[in-house]
C-alpha cells in the first residue's frame, strides 16, 4: 500500500500499530507514584533482565532520563566527560548543567563516532581544588546512526573504570546498535544489547525511537542507582501515575519490534543506494536507520530549496546540520523509492 506521506524526519514519528494500541488498552493499571502499576512495574522488570541490570525506571523522555542519570552519578561540582555531537551535551538544553551544576568536559568525536582513548584519558582531572571532579564518561550508542565499534566501548569504559569513573550510555538507540552488531557477529539483538549493557553502570534506551511505542524511556542501574534515580525524577516532574498504558506499548516494543529494526536499516540503504551518483550529493553510506547526506560544490546552498520540493511531494526530512533522513516502522520500500524520486527530480531541474 503506497503510504500518503513519507515521514523521513525522525524514527519519533512512528504511530503505535494496532496491536500496540491493543496491548495498551489491556494494561493492568496503577498509580506509579505509589509503585502500583503493574504494567509498569513488569515493564522495569522486563528491560532490566534484557540489560543485565537490577533494576530500572521508567521515564517520559530520554532527555529525562539522561539528566536522571547525570545526576544520580554526579554531584555539584562534578563534571561529565562526553562528546560534542552527545544528545545528553547538545541536545538538551544543557540541562546537566542548568538542573545539576554538573559541567560537561566534551570531546570531538573521530568520524566513526568514537572519543579518542587519550583524549579522555588527558581530560581526567587530578584531585586538585583548581579543577571540577571528574566522575563519569557518557558514551552513546549508536551516534548519528553510528555503531561505536565493541572493542572500543570495551577500552573506553575499562579506561573509565581504571580512574574510578562511573559509565553511562546514552542508548536511545540501543537496540538499533545490537541489530546492526548482531549482523557482525552472527549473534542475535538481545544478547549484543546485553553485551553493550554490560560495559556501563547505567544505560538508557528510548521507547519512543525505532522502537515505536508512543513515549517513554527507561533508565537502567544497580537498585541503590535507581534509588538515587527515581528521586530525581520526581523533582524534574516526571513522576507519572496510570502510566501502564504506555509501559504495555513500551512492552509490546520490545517483544515484538526489536527484530524488524533490521528492516529500516535496509529501508536506509535502500535510499542511500538511491541517492548516489547524484552530482552535488554526498551521502554517508548508512550503519543503521539514519541516511546523512550533503549538498556540495553548486548545491551547496541548496537545503532549504530541496526540504520545500520534497514537502510539495509529501516528503518530509530535516536539515539543521546536514540532511538527515531516518527509515522506521512508519516507512516502506515505495515511500523510500518515492523520496528518491523525488530527490533525483530535483537535481534534474
Ligand atoms: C532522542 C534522543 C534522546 C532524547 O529522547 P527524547 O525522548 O526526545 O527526550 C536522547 N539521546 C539520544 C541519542 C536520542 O536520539
Amino acid at each position: 500500500m503506497s503510504q500518503a506521506f513519507v515521514d523521513l524526519r525522525s524514527d519519533t514519528v512512528t504511530r503505535p500499530t494496532a496491536a500496540m494500541r491493543e496491548a495498551m488498552l489491556a494494561a493492568p493499571l496503577g498509580d506509579d507514584v505509589f509503585g502500583d502499576d503493574p504494567a509498569v512495574n513488569a515493564l522495569q522488570e522486563k528491560i532490566a533482565g534484557l540489560l543485565g541490570f537490577e533494576a530500572a525506571l521508567f521515564v517520559p523522555t530520554g532527555t529525562q532520563s539522561n539528566l536522571c542519570a547525570i545526576l544520580s552519578h554526579c554531584q555539584r561540582g562534578d563534571e561529565y566527560i562526553v562528546g560534542q555531537m552527545a544528545h545528553c551535551y547538545r541536545w538538551e538544553g544543557g540541562g546537566a548543567a542548568v538542573f545539576g551544576s554538573v559541567q560537561p568536559q566534551p570531546l570531538n568525536h573521530h568520524s566513526d563516532g568514537t572519543l579518542a582513548l587519550s583524549e579522555i584519558e588527558a581530560s581526567i582531572k587530578p584531585d586538585d581544588a583548581h579543577f571540577a571532579r571528574t566522575r563519569l564518561l557518557a558514551l552513546e550508542n549508536t551516534l548519528g546512526g553510528k555503531l561505536l565499534p565493541f572493542d572500543y566501548v570495551q577500552q573506553a569504559t575499562a579506561l573509565a573504570k581504571k580512574h574510578g569513573l562511573n559509565r553511562h550510555l546514552d542508548g536511545a538507540r540501543l537496540f538499533n546498535a545490537a541489530v546492526a552488531q548482531a549482523a557482525q557477529t552472527g549473534s542475535n539483538a538481545l544478547a549484543e544489547a546485553k553485551r553493550i549493557a554490560g560495559c556501563f553502570d547505567s544505560v538508557s534506551v528510548c521507547f519512543s525511537k525505532g522502537l515505536g511505542a508512543p513515549v517513554g524511556s527507561a533508565l537502567c542501574g544497580s537498585r541503590e542507582f535507581i534509588a538515587r534515580a527515581h528521586r530525581i525524577r520526581k523533582m524534574a516532574g516526571g513522576g507519572m501515575r496510570q502510566a501502564g498504558m504506555l509501559a504495555a506499548a513500551a512492552s509490546h516494543a520490545l517483544d515484538h519490534h526489536v527484530g524488524r529494526l533490521a528492516q529500516d536499516h535496509a529501508l536506509a540503504r535502500q535510499l542511500a543506494d538511491g541517492l548516489a551518483g547524484i552530482e552535488g550529493l554526498q551521502v554517508e553510506a548508512p550503519q543503521t536507520n539514519i541516511v546523512f547526506v550533503d549538498l556540495t560544490g553548486a548545491a551547496r546552498e541548496q537545503s532549504a530549496a530541496l526540504l520545500k520540493h520534497l514537502a510539495g511531494r509529501d516528503i518530509q526530512a530535516t536539515g539543521l546540520y546536514r540532511l538527515r533522513f531516518v527509515t522506521h516502522l512508519d516507512v516502506d520500500a515505495d515511500g523510500v523509492d518515492r523520496a528518491v524520486a523525488a530527490i533525483r527530480e530535483f537535481f534534474q531541474r
